[in-house]
């Protein structure tokens, strides 16, 4: 059975890595029907944000990431969190001491920081000096003693690793304040969790030899381990928080629909083998396959995202479309009987955010100033002189039309065309052109006129014939 586990550190806002190591952690697992676990890695108080923690529940809630099990909290069951566990750490660190995997290190401050790195000093201190140390509370830390050789293992993503162990210093493992480092935590945890899979970010490539150390120090078995690609910025820098790289509510805030986000974020690192690209949580489930995943870096390509969030908005329904669009219509338009559903349903698959929305219904309410140039378009055969006539000749069918209906207003428009025996656009565009009074429109003419409806559509027709006729 496969059990993974997220296990972020709350030191700031949930940025795209973190969410997409949570994404493939939950995917690792439930592709598989495993469980998936949420740690709060919390132990290092001083790098701790406030309301990080917060953050990462209502992040990986929008997600839709839901964890299965945990400790009881009032009789439901909330994320492990370690700060709460902190002796189960303390009586393991022991147990390295006594079968001498670890050593307890008094070294002051003072003498750490005229270290370029630490010197291993401690690890010959006598027992005699060890327990009067402790016995006078002199403050301490306790370190693994990392052996000599090497340590060999396998990723699932980047293969068989081997590191010789001179380049790992005694990292500490309990801290001075009896609180263990995130390093430490992270493997005891690991195994009294028993997790099957290890599922992180890249940069932890490099301290797993450590844990791995540690793993065969306690006895545990060793997991798999799914180390995941970084991504790179599209300057080819890594992305960051502190470089002030997006995190998951900046794109939120952009305008990005959180299952979008999720959709883009998948794609960072994983290659589904059918080619699609628009999928949500649970096809992603099924698709899901640790082969997909590539080792090579990831960019984090905006322009991906967008198109990504404008699929999101053509796929939804126009019910939904209109839950989300139906305030900032009602704010941008003024002019009476609109139907704003009506509109909403057109400008839908227009939108890459709702944001877009005001300019794209702006001709409603306002007419704007042009030249007789925008009748002026080379695939639709316009020109200046043919637009004059094809609005010349259709005013007075439109001021004679009664049923101002969709379907009316089309048969009508279309059937007149046919007698003059001219092309569809060299009526349509100059309608269309007349109308809006813009270079472009959420919708064409037949739309226009429903939009606008009869009176202002009039108006607009004569001002054009006005303009051309000039
Ligand atoms: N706590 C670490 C972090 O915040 C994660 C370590 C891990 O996943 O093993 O990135």
């Amino acid at each position: 059975m496969i059990r993974t586990r997220f296990a972020p550190s709350p030191t700031g806002y949930m940025h795209i890595g973190n969410l997409r190591s949570a994404l493939y952690t939950y995917l690792v697992a439930k592709s598989e029907g495993g469980t998936f676990i949420l740690r709060i890695e919390d132990t290092d108080k001083n790098r701790q944000v406030d309301d990080a923690t917060d953050i990462i529940y209502k992040t990986l809630e929008i997600a839709g990431l839901t964890y299965d099990e945990g400790p009881n909290v009032g009789g439901d069951f909330g994320p492990y969190i370690q700060s709460e566990r902190k002796s189960n750490y303390i009586k393991y660190a022991k147990q390295l001491v006594d079968d001498g995997f670890a050593y307890y290190c008094f070294c002051t401050k003072e003498r750490l920081e005229s270290l370029d790195s630490y010197d291993n000093h401690c690890r010959s201190l006598s027992s005699d000096l060890i327990e009067e140390n402790l016995k006078n509370n002199v403050p301490y830390v306790i370190r693994q003693l990392i052996p000599d050789g090497y340590t060999n293992f396998k990723d699932q993503v980047y293969g068989k690793i081997s590191v010789d162990n001179k380049e790992l210093d005694d990292q500490v493992l309990i801290k001075a304040d009896g609180f263990p480092t995130y390093n430490f935590a992270n493997v005891v945890d690991d195994h009294l969790m028993e997790i099957s899979h290890i599922v992180r970010g890249s940069e932890y490539l490099s301290s797993t030899p450590k844990y791995i150390l540690l793993y065969k120090a306690l006895n545990f078995p060793i997991p798999a381990f799914i180390h995941l690609p970084l991504i790179q910025g599209e300057d080819g820098q890594k992305l960051s928080k502190r470089r002030g790289d997006a995190s998951f509510q900046d794109l939120i805030d952009q305008g990005y629909l959180p299952d979008a986000i999720i959709n883009y974020i998948a794609l960072l690192g994983f290659s589904p083998s059918n080619n699609k690209e628009i999928f949500n949580l649970n096809e992603l489930t099924e698709i899901f396959n640790v082969k997909g995943l590539n080792k090579s870096p990831a960019t984090f390509d905006t322009k991906k995202l967008m198109w990504v969030n404008t699929e999101y908005f053509k796929k939804m329904s126009e019910d939904d479309f209109f839950l989300l669009s139906e305030k900032i219509l009602a704010d941008n338009i003024k002019r009476p009987n609109i139907d704003l559903k009506y509109v909403s349903s057109l400008v839908k698959s227009r939108v890459t955010f709702i944001k877009d929305i005001p300019s794209l219904v702006d001709f409603i309410d306002n007419t704007f100033h042009y030249e007789k140039d925008l009748f002026v378009h080379k695939k639709m055969k316009t020109n200046e002189e043919n637009s004059l006539t094809s609005l010349q000749n259709i005013l007075p069918i439109i001021e004679s039309i009664e049923d101002w209906s969709l379907d009316n207003i089309h048969d009508t428009v279309f059937s007149f065309i046919k007698t003059l025996e001219i092309k569809n656009g060299v009526m349509l565009w100059p309608l269309r052109t007349a109308l809006s009074t813009k270079p472009t429109s959420p919708c064409g003419a037949i739309d226009l006129f429903i939009l606008l409806g009869k009176n202002e559509s009039i108006k607009r027709i004569k001002h054009a014939i006005n303009l051309l006729s000039n």
